[in-house]
């Protein structure tokens, strides 16, 4: 029997023989580098004849690894697989496939820092970013694992005369998951775990920059015990050519795709083209970008806002969709709260994330600093930078942490997503400005509050998937804030909630009539 479900602790690094475990696992890890990885379909590896590099962000001279650069003929092939896996897999009693993830779930537990390790090379994740990152992985292997058996029990229904009735969950089919390179162990392992639970099978099309990161969690499911074909493995250069050919496909049943909103736009309508063969309306789930706001209220607490500002717009270089890359701060508070938003991000330590003294890594790619490095310049332009705004040394894609003040409330660097280390600070004339400029975005995945006496109207209108009172508005943990947005940052479908499994099972409803004399 289970006890109840816990979130994991997080490593406490200022313990020596924590760090030293993980320095362990950095060279563990950094061991295992350099090799070929090969595409996985039913159960059989594949190399292919072209592969593509996956580099250190942090130290461009650090390879990670080659990868099958998967076509569409793997991902036709790897789709059938998912297919021919899918009675067999639907037929296991929730239990014995809760009990694989459980056992994935212990598993990532003993080898937690070896993930983690991962994450540092291949994704520039400072090492608490990263331990959070595998936390929470563990978490969702865990939590969907118990879901799975509680949705298999049939719901109740309203006693009708005559008749037995009752209502049934049961799988869709085979379909797709398409993570993001931002938390490529808690979004890739949760996005695999939640559909296989539920009994369905697929195609795991990891990001391109990431692949390593997403080999590490398919190996674990492999190890956990999944049968063969449940979960197949198709990396991809360019994941437009492996993902949008399964988007397409006729065959998927459903999509899980987490991302930006450019191509969450684009599979949500793909995904909504009936093609001939396809005899289903595909279910997709589509959680995209946010440009997250703090609101800072005149009597909130300065130092608290400041702390609570500076880790979530800064936190893995502001590359998470909960970023708080703008705080719309109350005039009266407002010029404190700025210097100490200053005098905390001069605080940061910029450096390559093997050192755990260093808390400010590199963006992800040349593409990202090129885009952050473009809208520095406009928020040059458009407001007054405060601190920040230059490449910074390294052997990697190092940007400083910058902050921009007097932001205007329509500025770009104000209203779109950066996804980077750029703060907009926006000076707002009272409490209703701020809630209007909150609300004032076509996006709607995180949000922050900072005050007292308005906490219970900023709960009414404040009008996001994830708002936080007087914390940061990073970090949602699994079952105790779930998580997901509004308007365009997606489809709300709350990973990490009590009903997110709903989103790959439908339901069948079955009326037994009692005929009399009949028995
Ligand atoms: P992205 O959209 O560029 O890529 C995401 C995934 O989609 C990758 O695996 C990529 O290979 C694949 N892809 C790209 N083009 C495709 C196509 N045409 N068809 C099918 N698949 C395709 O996003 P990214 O840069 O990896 O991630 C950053 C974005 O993700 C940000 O906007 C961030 O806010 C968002 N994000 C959202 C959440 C959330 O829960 N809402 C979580 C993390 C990241």
């Amino acid at each position: 029997m289970l006890g109840p479900f816990q979130t994991t602790t997080y490593t406490d690094f200022s313990d020596p023989a924590h760090q030293a475990a993980f320095r362990a696992a950095i060279d563990k890890v950094t061991r295992d580098l350099g090799r070929t990885w090969p595409v996985v379909i039913a159960g059989v590896e594949e190399t292919t004849e072209n592969t593509f590099g996956s580099v250190n962000p942090g130290d461009l001279d650090q390879s990670v690894g080659q990868f099958a650069d998967g076509t569409v003929d793997h991902a036709d092939r790897a789709l059938d697989a998912a297919w021919k896996a899918f009675p067999a897999w639907a037929a296991t009693p929730a239990q014995d496939r809760a009990n694989i993830l459980l056992r994935a779930a212990e598993m990532m537990r003993l080898r937690r820092h070896e993930f983690s390790a991962a994450m540092v090379l291949e994704a520039g994740k400072s090492w608490p970013e990263a331990d959070a990152d595998t936390a929470e992985a563990i978490d969702f292997l865990d939590f969907y694992a118990r879901s799975a058996v509680e949705w298999a029990a049939s719901r109740p229904t309203t006693p009708y005369p005559g008749e037995m009735n009752s209502v049934h969950y049961q799988p869709l089919g085979a379909g797709i998951a398409i993570p993001p390179w931002n938390f490529p162990v808690a979004i890739t392992a949760g996005m695999c775990a939640a559909p296989i639970a539920a009994g369905n099978t697929m195609v795991l099309k990891p990001a391109e920059q990431t692949p390593y990161t997403g080999w590490l969690v398919f190996d674990l499911f492999r190890q956990a015990g999944l049968p063969d074909g449940v979960l197949n493995f198709v990396t991809c250069a360019d994941g437009a050519i492996v993902g949008g050919h399964l988007v397409q496909h006729p065959r998927t049943r459903f999509i899980s795709f987490t991302g930006s909103r450019a191509v969450g736009c684009w599979i949500y309508e793909e995904a909504g083209k009936v093609r001939p063969g396809q005899i289903w309306l595909k279910r997709v789930v589509a959680e995209m970008g946010g440009k997250d706001a703090i609101l800072v209220d005149e009597d909130a607490h300065v130092e608290a806002a400041a702390v609570a500002i500076v880790k979530s717009a800064f936190g893995f270089q502001g590359q998470k969709c909960s970023a708080g890359s703008r705080a719309l701060i109350h005039t009266a508070l407002y010029d404190e709260v700025e210097a100490r938003v200053i005098a905390l991000t001069e605080k940061l330590v910029q450096g390559d994330p093997r050192d755990v003294a260093n808390n400010a890594g590199p963006v992800i790619d040349e593409e990202a600093r090129d885009k952050v490095l473009s809208y520095i310049a406009i928020g040059k332009d458009e407001a007054t930078l405060l601190i920040g705004g230059e490449t910074a040394p390294g052997n990697g894609h190092y940007i400083q942490p910058t902050v921009f003040g007097s932001v205007p409330e329509d500025g770009r660097i104000a209203n779109e997503e950066i996804f980077g280390p750029v703060l907009a600070l926006v000076r707002v004339t009272g409490y209703e400005a701020g809630v209007r400029i909150f609300n004032d975005t076509d996006y709607g995945l995180t949000g922050g509050f900072f005050g007292t006496k308005n906490i219970e109207d900023a709960k009414r209108r404040l009008y996001c998937g994830n708002l936080y009172i007087n914390r940061k508005c990073t970090g949602a943990l699994v079952d105790v804030q779930p998580f997901g947005g509004f308007n365009m940052s997606g489809t709300d479908a709350k990973a990490g909630g009590r009903e997110h499994l709903l989103q790959f099972l439908q339901a069948k409803s079955i009326a037994e009539r009692l005929v009399p004399g009949a028995y």
